[in-house]
Parts: structure tokens; sequence; C-alpha cells
């Protein structure tokens, strides 16, 4: 359940300091410590899961309201004009924290964040390909 050698769990322990802005018996939410934005807020589990397609339903259920939570109080006492809510999954995706997270990260007209992303196009035959595999998986 707890990993020994996790930052996220040592915060959920109360082993590691962290400008925690709520927490419960399975959740809590923290300032992040190297911010892209004022208000920039994670919000985490505290079992150790490490991607979102482990959660359960439930703890799914209970993580996606605090996130919802805190993008309503960035928005009403940040007065943001947005907020982006990302969750980077694997190194390959930007996970350096191997304890699932959600990023809340406040966002201001022209702020230049998380610049577009790159598009192209791929061929029919192979986005067949994709779509009946994925979607098989899925039925
Ligand atoms: P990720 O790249 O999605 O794994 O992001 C990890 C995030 O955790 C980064 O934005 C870090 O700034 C943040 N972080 C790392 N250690 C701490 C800590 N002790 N307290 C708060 N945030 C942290
Ligand atoms: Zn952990």
């Amino acid at each position: 359940m707890e990993n020994n050698s996790c930052i996220f769990c040592d915060i959920a322990n109360g082993v590691l300091p962290s400008e925690k802005l709520y927490e419960d018996a399975s959740v809590m939410a923290f300032l992040d410590i190297n911010p892209i934005a004022d208000g920039h807020t994670l919000v985490v589990p505290k079992k150790h899961i490490v991607s979102f397609h482990e959660l359960d339903s439930n703890l799914a259920c209970t993580l996606t309201s605090l996130t919802s939570k805190v993008a309503e109080a960035l928005l009403s006492e940040l007065n943001c004009d947005g907020y982006n809510v990302l969750c980077n999954n694997g190194s390959a995706a930007g996970q350096v924290v191997s304890h699932l997270h959600f990023h809340v990260i406040p966002r201001f007209l022209g702020d230049g964040l998380l610049d577009k992303w790159q598009t192209y196009e791929y061929s029919e035959q192979r986005r067949s390909e994709i779509f009946d595999k994925i979607s098989k998986r899925l039925s």
C-alpha cells in the first residue's frame, strides 16, 4: 500500500512537510513545490498508486471530486481565466514522481504556458487498425 521511498507517501504520512490545502482519510491537495503558475496544486490519493488506470472507481470518484473543488477554489480565489488538469503517467509522459497525482494549474489569457500540441495526420489504414484494436478492448 505504502511505498517507503516515495515522497508523496511521505507527505501523506506527515514525514515530509507540505503546504496541505486539504486532506481527509483517502486524498489530499497541496501546493506544488516547483510551480509553473501561482496556485499550482497537486491532488493526490494517500494510497500508493502509480498510474491513473490503476485507480478503483471509488477512489477515482473521490479524487476527481477533490480535483473539481480545487479547480473551483482556484477560479474563485485567484480569478484565473481557466485551468488545466494534467496527469502524467509513465516517464514517457513526463511523470517524475511515481505516485499518481493530478496537477491543477491556474491559467490566464495570454500566459503562454503549455504551448499548443503539435498535430499531424496518419494514414487511414493505421487509423482503422488502431480504431479496431481499441474499440475491441473496450467492448
Ligand atoms: P510529474 O512530472 O507529473 O511527476 O510532477 C511531479 C510534481 O511534483 C512536480 O511538479 C514537482 O514540482 C512536484 N513535487 C515534487 N516534490 C514535491 C514536494 N515535496 N512537495 C510538493 N510538490 C512536489
Ligand atoms: Zn507513494
